[in-house]
């Protein structure tokens, strides 16, 4: 069993069935859109948990709860 993504010994499944290695296993989510000024945002952790915060933190402050589509 080899990983789709970069052909190494695939450790598990990802969602889809498809194997993946340990490096693969965490397949990005696709990014949201800040609600403020448009650009991706990217994931980030607080003692709250995890959201998305926009790329151009500090400059903009928008945030998406992480789940939320
Ligand atoms: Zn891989
Ligand atoms: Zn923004």
């Amino acid at each position: 069993m080899k990983c789709a993504k970069c052909g190494k010994s695939a450790t598990k499944l990802n969602a889809q069935g498809i194997p993946v290695c340990s490096h693969h296993t965490k397949i990005k989510i696709k990014a949201p859109s800040c609600p403020n000024c448009g650009l991706e945002m990217n994931i980030r952790e607080s003692k709250y948990g995890k959201f998305w915060g926009c790329k151009a933190f500090p400059m903009c402050d928008g945030i998406q709860r992480l789940g939320s589509a």
